[in-house]
């Protein structure tokens, strides 16, 4: 018997992790100049629609993916801590470009060097800015992160 309900469980995992990989509603926290590749990956014709998140959302209740996209300061820190913490579980974090992760070459004293000292990140993307493509790659990065993820009922 616990055979068989272990055997539902783990069907109930996949159908989650399968669900919610491809129905990502992402928060762009767009602060500087990586936002010209944001608009471009989810135009037409690099379509991040595709993948299933295609759809932006400007309420971080209603976001289940934070991209945040450019330089990320201390004056501004302490808000897009507010806007992870406003988030619904489950959630995830996206580091878009070499700035948010690791202030890029704003090695300075007004400067966050990187995001993950404010707020917990899964998938870090690099480039000044990223190419479309490497957008993508760690969206797709990131979906199967999700898949792999005990899928919490909350
Ligand atoms: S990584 Fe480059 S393109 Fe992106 S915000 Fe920093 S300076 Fe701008």
């Amino acid at each position: 018997m616990s055979g068989e309900a272990g055997f539902l469980t783990t069907k109930l995992d996949e159908m989650l992790g399968w669900a919610r990989k491809y129905s990502i509603f992402s928060y762009p926290f767009v602060t500087a100049c990586c936002g010209m590749e944001y608009m471009s990956v989810s135009c037409a014709h690099y379509d991040i629609d595709r993948f299933g998140a295609g759809w932006p959302r400007f309420s971080p209740r209603q976001s289940d993916l934070l991209l945040v996209v450019g330089t990320v300061n201390h004056k501004i820190a302490p808000v897009l801590r507010k806007v992870w913490e406003q988030m619904a579980e489950p959630k995830w974090v996206i580091s878009f470009g070499v700035c948010a992760t690791s202030g890029g070459f704003y090695d300075n004293y007004a400067t966050v060097q990187g995001i993950d000292r404010i707020i917990p990140v899964d998938v870090y993307i690099g480039g000044c800015p990223p190419r479309p493509e490497m957008v993508l790659e760690g969206l797709m990065l990131l979906q199967k992160k999700i898949a792999s993820q005990k899928q919490e009922l909350f």
